[in-house]
C-alpha cells in the first residue's frame, strides 16, 4: 500500500493534534521508510518481476526487519518511546506506536502472501494486489477520508498553508497514479533510490505545511 498509510497518519491528526503533520506520516510508513535504507545494505531482498501481482511487479523476497509483524511492534514502541523523548508529549505513545503497527494490517491486505509475522516464519497476505480496480477503490477512499479529518482538524494560517497542502495531496495522488501506471523500474538501485529520495522530499514538505497551518 501507499497513500493508504498516509490516509491513517491524517487521519491521526484529529487524536493527537499537537504532534507534527512529519512525525504522523512518517510512524505509518516507517516500514517503508526503513526498507529501502536495508535494501542498500542487502540486508533486505527484492525482485523487479513485471507480472508477478497486477498492481507491483515487486517479488518482496526477504524484509523481515522492515515488514515483520514482530518487528514493526518493536520498531512501533522505539518510534513513540523516542518522540515522547524529544517532544516530552506522552499522549501520543499509543497513537504512534499504532500507526507504525499498522503498517503490517494494511499491507496483510494488500501484498500477495509476503508478510511474515516474525523472521523466518511462515508468510501471509490477502492479494489486494491482485485486482487494479480494488486496490484504487481502497485506496484512495481511505485517503480522501484521511485528507478530509486533517483539512477539518487543522486551517492555513496563509495561503502558503493552504497551497501547500492542496498541492501535496495532488502530488501523492499524481505519484499514485504514475506508481500505478508506469514500466517497472529498471533496476532495483533504481528503485531504492527513487523510494529515498521521494521520502525525503515528502517528509520535508509535510514539515514545511504545517509551518503554515495550526490546529482548529
Ligand atoms: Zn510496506
Amino acid at each position: 500500500m501507499f497513500i493508504g498509510h498516509f490516509a491513517l497518519g491524517f487521519a491521526a491528526k484529529r487524536a493527537t493534534p499537537r504532534v507534527p503533520l512529519v512525525v504522523l506520516l512518517a510512524a505509518p510508513a516507517f516500514a517503508d521508510l526503513l526498507w529501502p535504507v536495508l535494501l542498500i545494505f542487502g540486508v533486505e531482498q527484492v525482485a523487479i518481476e513485471p507480472g508477478i501481482t497486477k498492481v507491483t511487479p515487486l517479488n518482496l523476497i526477504h524484509y523481515p526487519y522492515s515488514h515483520s509483524l514482530l518487528f514493526l511492534v518493536i520498531w512501533g514502541i522505539a518510534f513513540a518511546w523516542l518522540y515522547q523523548r524529544i517532544s516530552k508529549q506522552a499522549e501520543a505513545f499509543l497513537v504512534l506506536s499504532a500507526l507504525v503497527v499498522s503498517h503490517w494490517l494494511l499491507d496483510f491486505i494488500t501484498h500477495r502472501p509476503d508478510m511474515p509475522l516474525y523472521p523466518g516464519s511462515a508468510r501471509y497476505g490477502l492479494g489486494l494486489w491482485n485486482s487494479v480496480a480494488g486496490t484504487v477503490i481502497v485506496e484512495t477512499a481511505m485517503f480522501a477520508v484521511g485528507v478530509w479529518i486533517y483539512a477539518r482538524a487543522t486551517r492555513a494560517r496563509d495561503a502558503v498553508g493552504r497551497w501547500s497542502f492542496v498541492a501535496f495531496v495532488a502530488f501523492l495522488l499524481i505519484a499514485y497514479g504514475a506508481n500505478l501506471t508506469s514500466p517497472p523500474p529498471p533496476s532495483v538501485p533504481a528503485l531504492y533510490t527513487l523510494a529515498l529520495i521521494g521520502t525525503a522530499i515528502l517528509l520535508v514538505w509535510a514539515w514545511w505545511i504545517e509551518r503554515h497551518r495550526e490546529v482548529r
